[in-house]
């Protein structure tokens, strides 16, 4: 299973054919995991992805299952399985 690797930042082109984009705007992206990516933070393979450049992010609402938040120095991720 490849995992995301955040050792020299997030580059979502690196992972094109693996993640499908859901959303974006001005600031974030929201992505879906299509190749059973593994998350840098637990290991498990995550559902969806939301990478942010903000400063300061909010949710409207929270999933049911487990949370990872892993960052870069540009850029906050947060996983969701
Ligand atoms: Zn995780």
């Amino acid at each position: 299973m490849t995992s995301l690797d955040l050792s020299n930042g997030f580059d979502v082109h690196d992972y094109r054919a693996k993640l499908k984009l859901l959303r974006q705007d001005a600031g974030s992206m929201s992505l879906a995991n299509r190749e059973g990516l593994s998350c840098p933070a637990c290991g498990a393979e995550f559902d969806r992805l939301f990478v942010s450049d903000d400063e300061a992010v909010t949710f409207d609402s929270a999933p049911n299952g487990p949370i990872c938040v892993a960052r870069t120095d540009e850029r906050l991720l947060v996983l969701t399985h």
